[in-house]
């Protein structure tokens, strides 16, 4: 502790925090990052590291919650860059299950997410995952254009979904799906809901499954909805407030928030996050390569060209955490992201993983190009991050409509 007199502004993370920084540390230094360039070409769910990752209790609900509601808000922030240092692709099957819990949480009951959180993660011998489907063919950015359809069955007391999502991580191969479907079309975004669609439900397939550019190690495939019947309990909120919000709706009242929208808002400093512990491993890496790496008699390094670039990286990898961060605290006191702070830490953070990695590449030469140095699967993963839970240019405008009022187009 320094003798600074309080300034009611710290930087600095709680004992408990470091600590679970540290021990996380150790955990993705000696398990995670040594198994990033097989399961980068395997294309597979790292079933063994997941498991693993259970056993020392990371992987589970209990440890998600706890930083979830870490006071300062950098819970999560710090536990994800960590994550993300070690590997993308691993790090997103870890962190998959989060987005379908988050969706709970946002829009369910207090019961809903004591039934249906726990079955998106188990537990040692009995790994469970979660997966979030929003986006379709016709409705990536657009999610008004959802075209999911969940009808109410009054004979059974059921909902019955139709429709395909796509891109779904943990699609098909999830114990529980969390589905965003339209109640009533004519009232577009406004007019949808998110139900639960428990494990075993007959009619959620998977349809193909992608072969990525980046994060190989994270399963994302199509969910196919044929007649899958849910029971009625499984919307979340519950039917009665649907109704309720749908009545409202009709007769001309406020709309509230897009079930859809209220997860991705709820996320975003989480994602960037992601972001900066693929950077910061960038740059770390780039920075120690350029001290051993003599040409012209001398470790690159020592051009400025090279320690300019390194300069760069650094500060750039700093700024994005700093945004995210901040972005973090807030949603955690509960303030308002009047000025879409939460975009500001995804876009900045986003786009600076790719520069950064991109720059490693440079740095490390043809070793840069090969797969037998991690940086240009780095940079591969990267580039996910100015495309999913909405791209560079949706995180733009919406902060463009943030700061101006207008509405932005
Ligand atoms: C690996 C991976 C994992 C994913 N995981 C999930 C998941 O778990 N759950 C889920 O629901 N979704 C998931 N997604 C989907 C992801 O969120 C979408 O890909 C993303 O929202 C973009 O949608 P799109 O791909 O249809 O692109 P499009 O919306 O077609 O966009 C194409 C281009 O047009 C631009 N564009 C579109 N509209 C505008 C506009 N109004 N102004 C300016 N530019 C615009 C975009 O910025 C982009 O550059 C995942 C995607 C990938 C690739």
């Amino acid at each position: 502790m320094s003798d600074a007199p309080e300034s009611g502004f710290s930087l600095e993370l709680g004992e408990d925090l470091a600590r679970t920084r540290d021990w996380l540390h150790e955990f993705v230094a000696s398990v995670i990052r040594p198994a990033g360039a097989e399961w980068d070409e395997r294309e597979e769910t790292p079933w063994p590291v997941l498991e693993e990752a259970a056993k020392i209790g990371l992987y589970s609900l209990d440890f998600y919650t706890q930083q979830y509601l870490e006071p300062s808000g950098l819970g999560i922030p710090v536990v994800f860059e960590e994550l993300f240092w070690g590997d993308a692709g691993i790090g997103m099957s870890l962190v998959g299950s989060t987005l379908a819990a988050l969706s709970v949480v946002a829009n369910g009951t207090p019961e809903q997410v004591g039934e249906w959180c726990p079955q998106m993660f188990g537990g040692p011998g009995d790994v469970k995952l979660g997966a979030f489907c929003s986006s379709e063919p016709e409705a990536g950015s657009d999610v008004a254009a959802i075209r999911t359809r969940a009808t109410y069955d009054a004979a059974t007391r059921e909902w019955v979904l139709n429709g395909v999502k796509t891109w779904a991580t943990n699609g098909g191969i999830a114990d529980v799906h969390v589905v965003v479907a339209s109640v009533d079309p004519s009232l577009g975004s406004r007019g949808q809901a998110s139900f639960v669609v428990p494990p075993g439900t007959a009619g959620l397939s998977m349809g193909q499954k992608f072969r990525k550019h980046g994060i190989r190690a994270s399963h994302t495939a199509e969910v196919v909805l044929s007649d899958a019947r849910i029971p009625e309990r499984c919307v979340l909120g519950g039917r009665d407030r649907l109704e309720e919000r749908l009545a409202r709706i009709r007769e001309g009242g406020r709309a509230g928030e897009q079930a859809a929208m209220r997860t991705f808002e709820a996320s975003r400093p989480g994602v960037a996050a992601m972001a900066v512990g693929i950077a910061r491993a960038a740059a770390e890496y780039a920075a120690e390569y350029a001290t051993r790496r003599v040409q012209f008699g001398r470790p690159i390094g020592q051009n400025q060209a090279v320690a300019f670039m390194l300069a760069d990286m650094a500060a750039a990898v700093d700024a994005a955490r700093l945004l995210t961060w901040r972005a973090a605290w807030m949603a955690r006191q509960g303030r308002p992201f009047l000025r879409a702070e939460g975009s500001m830490s995804k876009l900045v953070a986003g786009e600076t993983a790719v520069r950064v990695t991109e720059q490693a590449i440079q740095i490390l030469g043809g070793n840069g190009y090969t797969r037998d140095f991690p940086v240009e699967r780095w940079h591969r993963d990267a580039k996910i991050f100015t495309i999913f839970e909405g791209t560079s240019e949706i995180q733009r405008l919406i902060i463009g409509r943030a700061i101006t009022g207008l509405d932005v187009r």
